[in-house]
């Protein structure tokens, strides 16, 4: 037995699933999905096979020609859910669960009508990473192995289904039910495997991209991502052709719990990216490049996450520098910089969780998750490129790409091929230290702009009286507005929220980014005047790179931990999950 993956029962010495076939009812009044799965091995195959499952209630296991076959469903484990062992008889090619979902799925979240912005119909979404896919189907549920699916999905007449995959047609069953069908010829880890269910309209932004999202907020998104081919085409002159046909993008109710999520065919977005006035699309530059790094050539589990994140993010400002030039990138790194020193502070008595090579047996990839793969991994990334020149660095990462296409690699495979293509670089920029020690080599590269410096320069001077001039507020955009605010202390007086919130009009402000970072530093001072605005804010959002900064900053005096309390109580039924977890955490770090 070798089980790579610490994050799943796959067994390495047994037969890996090449497809799956799926037929998925969904209930919105059960809130479950009744299942059916084939999993297809290409071949014949017998023994002992071990599948990932959480919460599942299985009803049969079959093979064709065999009828059933035993099962048996381990004890649950907290993280991993439990083992679903099957004995494959001889010359089986392919087997047949039939399912149920759990009532707390942690992939599902199920949205009431008022949750949606039309209010009239439910909603469903999957968000499958890190390691949730097994909660939605009974799955080899590592990057270790890779399917291609074909799916039918069976949803209410009047709503419409979406999948990280291609449509290939629907059809009304004349029961007040629709069955839409899907397939994905490309083979993707499980953790991609997506599916969304509500009523959905969509615009082509150009012949291979197009938005979906409700009918409220379709035209906004439209407008938002028309700049979305432009994208795709300066993706594709760094990385080669986009290797998925399709680049569509879904907007998402407000209780998605992430940015973005990168599914193949379908990106799933938080709608707090339509700023209108297109100054966050940034987070679509970054699940566009994880087309190539990470969706194309994909870590071989969450161990191995910068591999996805670390070079997606330096991609991401990649693209960025070729639409928006150098101090838009900059700017970028800035933001970075900061959300990786808020996740350095938050690991202080966990310093093994900001090494990128982790180490993550018995250890929830939901609770490791931070920035630090992200941003430590993008900086390593843009040292190697620094190292060796851009132009030599540009081919180093097509060779990569094909090398590693449409496989799972581990951080000691991307090391091996760094050193066979360029060698001596690891050393040169000492590679060690980001992969196996805590926080951030002091050699790490260093991303600066002579506006850049002048944002800094006049942040470190609040405290000494230092104020933005009438001009400079006038003359800054979003992105130099959102460095700014980070850079502030983060201990504000009353009165110092009084100044910015009337010389920037914050609390009006449609810039998620800009208004949270207000918000947090309003939340900290106690500034009453901003509760309203904050309360608005946390019970309408569930992004949690959000919920953190606002609950952590809540927490600092007795009157807004009460406010946070109540707010949570309020607003927890709506969150997903994650959220209502990454909440929980917070809350518990709060004294009294
Ligand atoms: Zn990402």
């Amino acid at each position: 037995m070798h089980r790579p993956d610490p994050h799943s029962y796959y067994d390495a010495a047994q037969p890996k699933a090449r497809r799956l076939r799926l037929k998925l009812g969904v209930d919105f009044a059960a809130k479950r999905i009744d299942g059916e799965v084939v999993l297809e091995f290409g071949s014949a195959i017998t023994g002992p096979l071990d599948l990932d499952t959480k919460g599942l209630e299985i009803h049969s296991v079959q093979v064709p020609g065999h009828g059933p076959i035993p099962w048996e469903l381990g004890e649950a484990d907290a993280i991993l859910g439990s083992r679903l062992r099957l004995d494959m008889p001889q010359g089986a090619q392919e087997v047949t669960i039939t399912y149920r979902t759990g009532a707390d799925a942690m992939a599902l979240q199920w949205l009431e009508p008022e949750q949606t912005e039309g209010k009239v119909s439910p909603y469903l979404f999957s968000q499958c990473q890190q390691i949730h896919a097994r909660t939605m189907v009974p799955c080899q549920d590592t990057p270790n192995v890779r399917v291609a699916y074909q799916a039918e999905v069976n949803v209410p007449e009047g709503l419409t289904a979406v999948m990280s995959a291609g449509p290939t047609g629907d059809e009304a069953l004349g029961n007040g039910r629709h069955v839409y069908r899907f397939t994905m010829p490309q083979p993707i880890p499980s953790y991609l495997l997506a599916l969304a269910v509500g009523r959905l309209e969509s615009r082509d932004l150009s012949p291979r991209a197009r938005v979906w999202a409700e009918p409220e907020t379709v035209a906004a998104a439209t407008w938002e991502f028309a700049g979305v081919e432009d994208m795709i085409l300066k993706a594709e002159g760094l990385f080669g052709a986009y290797p998925w046909d399709r680049y569509d993008m879904l907007v998402l109710p407000p209780s998605f719990p992430y940015g973005g999520m990168e599914n193949p065919r379908m990106t799933f977005l938080t709608p707090t990216l339509l700023a209108g006035d297109r100054s966050l699309v940034d987070v679509v530059a970054h699940e566009l490049a994880h087309s190539w790094t990470g969706n194309l050539v994909t870590n071989a589990s969450m161990e191995h996450f910068w591999l996805n994140e670390g070079f997606t993010v330096w991609a991401e400002r990649r693209i960025l520098r070729i639409l928006h030039g150098d101090d838009a990138t900059a700017l970028g790194w800035a933001m970075g910089q900061k959300a990786l020193e808020d996740s350095l502070e938050r690991f202080k008595s966990q310093p093994k969780l900001t090494l990128l090579r982790m180490h993550l047996e018995g250890i929830d990839p939901d609770d490791a998750f931070s920035s630090i793969p992200y941003e430590k991994g993008a900086r390593l990334v843009a040292a190697l490129e620094r190292e060796v020149g851009e132009d030599r660095f540009l081919r180093f990462i097509r060779e990569y790409m094909d090398a590693f296409r449409f496989t799972s690699i581990t951080t000691e495979q991307f090391c091996a091929f760094v050193a066979a293509k360029l060698p001596g670089a690891l050393e040169a920029v000492n590679a060690k230290a980001y992969l196996d020690k805590p926080g951030l080599p002091d050699t790490a590269p260093e991303f600066r702009s002579v506006q850049l410096d002048t944002i800094t320069v006049l942040a470190d001077s609040w405290v000494d009286g230092g104020r933005p001039s009438a001009h400079q507020i006038a003359s800054w955009k979003p992105a130099e507005l959102q460095v700014f605010l980070q850079k502030l202390p983060r201990n504000l007086s009353q009165a110092d929220c009084a100044w910015l919130d009337e010389r920037f009009q914050l609390m009006g402000r449609g810039n998620y980014e800009i208004l949270v970072e207000w918000l947090t530093l309003a939340a900290a001072a106690d500034y009453e005047p901003a509760f309203p605005r904050l309360r608005e804010v946390l019970l309408r959002v569930g992004r949690m790179k959000y919920l953190r900064p606002l609950y952590g900053a809540l927490g600092r005096h007795a009157r807004t931990r009460a406010l946070a309390r109540e707010l949570f109580a309020a607003a927890s039924p709506g969150y997903h999950g994650l959220s209502r977890r990454v909440v929980q955490s917070v809350l518990e770090t709060y004294p009294d």
